[in-house]
């Protein structure tokens, strides 16, 4: 049953082939077989079992919603009622969030069944799951590896076979970095497309949830229960939820696929050129048009992301404060000694340092020589999106700079680290939907492809992507050890 789409799981759900208890059951099995992976911060099994009850009841009664008895995960930054979301910081290692994020409670309401809460980088910072205060997260590809971040545990689990489906959210690539790393789908929606109440806040203006399946029909199931207007996210979209699935058959014929030169220069490793190439030529085979672009602005994006990241969450983080949230320290002397040590000790280094980052950028008499520089960066990448998207329906390029990169090789130089994320932080910072999707091996591990579209085309991209899943088997591909 493992390695069924839930496309396929729906499907045997209502043939009868298995039920919703067994289904969940075996997922649960399964999970405790892999823990090494350390993908889970919590497993919910009682819970689930008790939803998967109620599934099966509506199933039997044939009136139950799209994705009823379907097991699922979230990323431990949406708020689950009841249960632990730590955010992986240790900072919240005892929080129990007294109510449910937006997209949990429209996936709860669509049927699915949760198992537990996933790993992740502390408070989404990172591009490896190493900032984790519950540890890293093996790539079930190749266990001394990363499985990329800062959604690591849920593109790990979902590679594994442990879920069919999870939860991400993307800031400046966390669902597509990992999903290209592990060999899965990940969509990044539009901003404001699906609604971030509940999902613990990292930058506001950039962070954005997703999915993250074996394929893209998957992903359009699971966005078109996540998506839509939120009157409690006050920077959600007032614009109608397209069907997803409704165009994935569509032909790609005079597709228009605009590649960025600046995405394909001499930084980019020959092995790694020489796979997209060969996705791309599948493309050109189904009948797309090639188109070079220009982004002249995209090498400024690390920097000017560097600045407005830190910038936002130096704010969002400032309500963990060992009042109101989280981990307190003993005996405090006053005050201050209780700020000072609480955050002290609830934080990890780089969350550390993007404060530290963050606060000296909106200091007075840094604020214009920072800030609103990296704002007005942030307004040329868009530009140069825009002006591109006006040539072409998509844009495709690589992922990441190389496919998952060995356990502790990056964690001494941040620098090193955040470039890990150059082909991901533009598409972040102008609001665009992209995807990844798996298009190869380098070394025996997974490499993706990116495609980025229009604001609110996730409909195409989801076309884009099926159709290459039609003529390619890469997604179907399991890990050794998890077949
Ligand atoms: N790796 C990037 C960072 O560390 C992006 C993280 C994310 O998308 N949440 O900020």
């Amino acid at each position: 049953m493992h390695t069924k789409t839930i496309a396929q799981l729906t499907k045997g759900l209502r043939a009868g082939d298995y039920s919703s208890v067994e289904l969940t059951q075996s997922y649960l099995e399964r999970i405790q077989q892999h823990k090494s992976l350390n993908s889970f911060i919590s497993v919910t099994g009682e819970q689930a079992i008790a939803t998967a009850k109620q599934a099966d009841a509506l199933l039997a009664k044939g009136n139950a919603p799209l994705l009823a008895g379907i097991p699922i995960a979230h990323k431990d930054i949406f708020c689950t009622r009841g249960v632990k979301t730590s955010c992986g910081s240790k900072m919240l290692d005892n929080f129990i969030a007294p109510y449910n994020a937006t997209v949990v409670e429209k996936l709860n309401a669509a049927g699915t069944v949760t198992l537990g809460k996933l790993n992740m980088d502390e408070f989404a910072m990172g591009s490896s799951n190493e900032t984790s205060f519950y540890g890293s997260v093996q790539n079930p590809w190749a266990t001394n590896t990363v499985p990329g971040g800062s959604s690591g545990g849920s593109a790990a689990a979902v590679a594994a076979r442990l879920i069919p489906g999870a939860t991400g959210t993307d800031t400046g690539g966390s669902i597509r970095q990992p999903a290209a790393l592990c060999g899965i789908t990940g969509l990044k929606p539009t901003y404001g497309r699906v609604s971030r109440y509940g999902m613990i806040a990292y930058a506001s203006s950039l962070d954005q949830g997703g999915p993250m399946t074996q394929t893209a029909e998957d992903a359009a199931l699971m966005l078109q229960t996540m998506a839509g207007f939120d009157p409690k996210d006050s920077t959600s979209v007032e614009c109608e939820v397209p069907d997803y699935s409704a165009e994935l058959n569509n032909s790609l014929a005079g597709l228009k696929i605009g590649l960025p030169k600046e995405f394909f220069d001499d930084a980019l490793n020959s092995e790694m050129a020489a796979t997209i190439e060969t996705a791309i030529n599948a493309y050109i085979k189904m009948g797309a048009e090639i188109i070079e672009v220009s982004m002249p602005n995209l090498k400024l994006a690390i920097p000017a992301y560097y600045v407005i990241a830190p910038a936002e969450c130096s704010a969002n983080l400032s309500r963990m404060d060992g009042v109101r949230f989280g981990h307190r320290c003993t005996n405090p002397a006053d005050l201050n000694d209780l700020y000072i040590r609480s955050r002290g000790e609830g934080f990890g280094t780089e969350v550390k340092r993007r404060i530290l980052v963050g606060t000296y950028a909106l200091s007075e008499g840094y604020y214009d020589a920072y800030y609103i520089k990296a704002q007005k960066i942030r307004r040329l990448i868009s530009d140069d999106f825009n002006t591109a998207l006006k040539q072409v329906d998509v844009i495709m390029g690589p992922v990441s700079p190389t496919s998952a990169f060995g356990l502790g090789e990056k964690t001494s130089d941040p620098i090193e680290m955040y470039l890990a994320d150059i082909y991901t932080i533009a598409i972040n910072l102008a609001g665009l939907p992209a995807m990844s999707i798996p298009a190869g091996f380098i070394d025996k591990k997974p490499v993706g492809l990116q495609i980025i579209g229009n604001y609110f085309a996730e409909a195409k991209l989801l076309n884009v992507a099926h159709q290459y899943q039609q003529v390619t088997d890469w997604h179907q591909q399991t890990p050794n050890g998890f077949e």
